[in-house]
C-alpha cells in the first residue's frame, strides 16, 4: 500500500488557513482575501474544510484555476451540494471550488490583465495579479495537503472528453489516476509555473481532470468528474468503497493534433470519444459558397480525445486532439 500522507512536519490534528485552525471532526469555510476589484469590491476565495475526528490523507479539490472553466468548477460545487465531503470515514478533504473569481465574472480564462494563473505558479504575493492569486494557494492552502485534484474544462472552444492527465514519472499520480478511473488517462509531462508542477515541488502528487468546454456546462463531464472524485477519495479511505461501476480506462501515452488544411466552415463527423483509423474521415471544411469541400481525413489510429468545436475556422487551426495508447 502506498502511502499518501506526507510528512508535513506538523502534528497530525493541525490545519491552519490563512491563521485559522481546524480541529479534527470540525467543518469550516475560510474566505482568504484575494485582492479587491477597481470598484473596491473585495474578493475573497472560499476555502471549504471538512475534518474526519480520524487521521488519514488531506485531499484538495479545487476548479475554476481558469475562470471560465465551468465544469471544473461545478464539480466541486455539485460535491459539496451534494454533501460528498460531509461525514467522511478519515482524514480531511479541502475544497476550493472557483481560485480565480477574477476570470470568472470577465468570462474569462485569465485575469484581467491577461496572464493566466495556471502559468504564474508558485505566485508571489507581490507579483502580479495571476501571481498573487497562485500564492494564496501555495502559501496558506497546499502546505496542508497530501494529494490533489485540480479540476480543468477545455478551453476556447475545444471540447475535452472527460480524461485525467498525470506526469507518468511521479508513480503516486499514476495511482491517483487509476483510482479516479476516467474515460481516458493521459500522461503528460509537467507545465512551466503550472499548479501541478508547483504541488509536485511541494511533494504533493496532484492529477488534473479535463472535461467538456469553456463557458458551457457539460452533464458528461460533470459525472464522470464526480464520479472520478468519489472514486479517488474512496480509494484514499476518505470514504469507504464506492458502488459505482468501474468503467474500462484508456491509458494514452501521446498525443498529436490534426490540424485544418484550408479554411472554411467546419463540419465535423467524428468527435471525442471516438476510436479512428488512419485515412478514415473525421469531417470536412467547406467554402461558404458551396463550391469547394474537403475532407479532413484521419492520419493515424487512435483515440479523439478533444476536438473544435468552432464552425469558421483557419488553415492550421487544430481539430482533433488524438491519442495513442500506451504500448502500442
Ligand atoms: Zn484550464
Amino acid at each position: 500500500m502506498v502511502e499518501f500522507i506526507r510528512d508535513r512536519n506538523k502534528k497530525e490534528d493541525n490545519i491552519i488557513i490563512d491563521n485559522q485552525s481546524i480541529a479534527p471532526g470540525e467543518d469550516m469555510v475560510i474566505k482568504i482575501p484575494a485582492g479587491r476589484l477597481p470598484s473596491d469590491t473585495r474578493i475573497q476565495v472560499y476555502v471549504h474544510v471538512y475534518r474526519s475526528e480520524k487521521p488519514g490523507p488531506i485531499l484538495f479539490v479545487q476548479g475554476g484555476v481558469h475562470g471560465d472553466e465551468i465544469n471544473g468548477i461545478e464539480i466541486v460545487r455539485r460535491a459539496i451540494e451534494n454533501n460528498l465531503f460531509k461525514n467522511i470515514d478519515c482524514g480531511s478533504v479541502i475544497a476550493v471550488p472557483l481560485l480565480n473569481i477574477f476570470g470568472f465574472i470577465n468570462f474569462s480564462r485569465d485575469v484581467p490583465d491577461g496572464k493566466d494563473v495556471n502559468r504564474s505558479f508558485p505566485g508571489n504575493l507581490s507579483g502580479s495579479l495571476a501571481s498573487r492569486v497562485a500564492r494564496v494557494l501555495t502559501k496558506k492552502i497546499l502546505p496542508n495537503v497530501d494529494v490533489a485534484l485540480d479540476c480543468h474544462t477545455g478551453g476556447s472552444s475545444r471540447y475535452n472528453f472527460p480524461q485525467i492527465r498525470y506526469n507518468k514519472n511521479d508513480k503516486k499520480a499514476e495511482i491517483l489516476a487509476q483510482m479516479f478511473n476516467a474515460p481516458f488517462a493521459v500522461e503528460k509531462p509537467y507545465i512551466a509555473h503550472s499548479f501541478r508542477k508547483s504541488a509536485n515541488e511541494m511533494g504533493i502528487p496532484a492529477i488534473v481532470f479535463e472535461g467538456g468546454e469553456s463557458v458551457r456546462l457539460d452533464g458528461l463531464a460533470i459525472d464522470h468528474g464526480l464520479r472520478g472524485l468519489q472514486n479517488l477519495m474512496a480509494g484514499l479511505g476518505i470514504i469507504s468503497e464506492n458502488k459505482k461501476r468501474e468503467i474500462d480506462s484508456l491509458t494514452i501515452s501521446n498525443t498529436s493534433w490534426i490540424r485544418a488544411s484550408q479554411s472554411g466552415i467546419f463540419i465535423w463527423s467524428k468527435s471525442s470519444g471516438n476510436k479512428i483509423y488512419k485515412g478514415e474521415p473525421l469531417g470536412e471544411i467547406k467554402d461558404p459558397f458551396g463550391t469547394k469541400s474537403v475532407k479532413v481525413l484521419s492520419k493515424h489510429n487512435g483515440y479523439i480525445i478533444g476536438h473544435n468545436n468552432a464552425s469558421v475556422v483557419n488553415q492550421g487551426d487544430a481539430l482533433f486532439h488524438v491519442g495513442f495508447l500506451k504500448n502500442q
